[in-house]
């Protein structure tokens, strides 16, 4: 790629605070991306980690410190990056907004959270994600990225402003919540992410297929009466469009011969898969080298379609919960790297909409502060995920993606990060949640790993309200 070509870079929104001088003690640091994985205390200072070493010495240095002695043995992560979360602003901020957002990224160990276009109206122009990401820099405590429709008004029909909102600085493009059923408008939506340097982010769903369905076809819908969306709305479009990102692929290649594909952002990126035959297909995908990756929520990772049995409303999503085998199909691509990165989809619902019959509730789930306990609770404690490839799936991977600067416990990189009491376990309630919206998949269930604080650019941003007998607060 010519290096004259204008790339601009996306922009991350935070409300800035005053960077604090700070020492975490007797933490356990774990970094799988740069080998850290022992026990030792961590100094932070003008919102960088400024050393690692042993309390005693570090507090010579700096006396000032405020010691977080609360921390002892946390672990301590580089903060954690959801690619995929609906923010609800503009538009719907009765469901969330960008303050209560954050508020709920930031309890459960975010520090970076990219919001989805489909807002009312759509982010499909400069200005208005100008507007969104000038209103983050007044609320944000974790960083906000902003992605672009790829088409006007999110309708399928006629590209966005690609170079426009480029220019304002979106992280990638996506019509997530539709299809995009035109393969004309993908392959020039491919063509102009590609020469931006930014991805394309699908959402697989063959409306045709999936047409009033509520849940997963298969035994428990034919059981429950419900209608299905079959896995094929799903991977029938995904093998169309992987064969459209090879024909872009091609033709770039001959324009030209230094392609960036390898190690680059990818030209395309599969949100939330959900089936055994998307894996397959993306399996092919990858080993015949096309720049693409993919995302799986935590709901898909954990919860089947026969809970829907019970008709709880927060168990209603699309893409649906699926049956067990696609469940372990999603599970190994992830073990294996073949899905690169764990991502929320964290979908607000106001009460009123959401308790209301099952048939006639919207598609959705919350997930920024239940995706770590869950996770590390139903598969690293059960043997089925190692630690670091889970904390590279929710922090370094979505950032290799998004082509930005991962968080990182290496001494000198911005201090962005969560600590982790992973001793702990609690039960999911409405309590606990400090979003706007109560629709999550996992309350009632017992999950493992409390976030006890999160910190962006050196000042805290959550702190777990602490048992009596220590300085903690929540809500810093
Ligand atoms: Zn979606």
């Amino acid at each position: 790629m010519d290096a004259t070509v204008h790339r601009p870079a996306p922009r991350l929104a935070l409300r800035s605070r005053p960077p604090e001088h700070l020492l975490l003690p007797d933490v356990h640091l774990f970094d799988p991306a740069c080998g850290l994985d022992r026990r030792g205390s961590l100094l932070v200072r003008d919102g960088v980690i400024a050393a690692i070493g042993e309390t005693g010495g570090l507090l010579a240095d700096a006396p000032e410190a405020v010691v977080l002695s609360h921390l002892g043995g946390c672990h301590v992560f580089p903060g954690f990056v959801d690619m995929h979360a609906h923010l609800r602003t503009p538009g719907q901020e009765y469901k969330e907004d960008l303050a209560s957002a954050s508020c709920a990224a930031a309890a459960g160990g975010y520090v970076l959270v990219a919001g989805m276009a489909n807002t009312d109206p759509p982010v499909d122009g400069g200005p208005l994600a100008s507007w969104v990401l000038d209103q983050a820099d007044q609320v944000a405590d974790v960083m906000l990225a902003q992605v672009g429709a790829v088409s006007h008004d999110l309708r399928g029909e006629v590209l966005s402003e690609f170079w426009e909102l480029a220019d304002a600085g979106v992280v990638a493009f996506s019509d997530d919540g539709r299809a995009l059923r035109d393969l004309d408008l993908l392959l020039t939506a491919l063509r102009y992410a590609g020469s931006i340097g930014r991805p394309v982010l699908l959402h697989l769903e063959d409306e045709s297929l999936a047409s009033d369905g509520m849940m997963h076809e298969g035994a428990w819908s034919a059981r429950l009466g419900l209608r299905g969306i079959p896995g094929a709305a799903e991977s029938g479009p995904l093998a169309r469009d992987l064969e459209v990102l090879r024909a872009v692929v091609e033709e770039r290649a001959l324009r030209s011969p230094a392609l960036e594909t390898g190690g680059g952002v990818p030209l395309l990126h599969l949100q939330h898969l959900s089936t055994a035959a998307s894996v397959r297909l993306l399996r092919a995908a990858r080993a015949a080298r096309l720049p693409v990756t993919a995302e799986v929520t935590p709901h898909h990772l954990l919860l089947g379609d026969d809970l829907v049995a019970g008709f709880d409303q927060s168990l209603k999503i699309n893409p649906p919960l699926r049956a067990e085998e696609d469940r372990a199909a999603l599970l190994a691509a992830l073990v294996e790297g073949v899905i690169d990165c764990v991502a929320t989809d964290h979908a607000p619902h106001a009460p009123h909409e959401k308790e209301v019959p099952f048939e006639d509730a919207p598609f959705g789930s919350i997930g920024l502060e239940t995706a770590f306990p869950a996770l590390y609770g139903g598969l690293v404690e059960m043997g089925s995920l190692s630690l670091s490839r889970l904390v590279d799936a929710l922090s370094a991977a979505p950032c290799r993606v998004l082509g930005v600067a991962a968080p990182s416990l290496e001494v000198g990189s911005a201090a962005d990060l969560c600590a982790v009491d992973l001793a702990e376990e609690w039960e999911v309630t409405t309590a606990d949640l400090h979003g706007k919206s109560r629709n999550s998949a996992f309350l009632g269930r017992r999950v493992r790993g409390r976030v006890v604080m999160t910190m962006v650019k050196g000042a805290r941003r959550f702190e777990r309200a602490a048992e009596a007998g220590n300085d903690a607060h929540a809500g810093v």
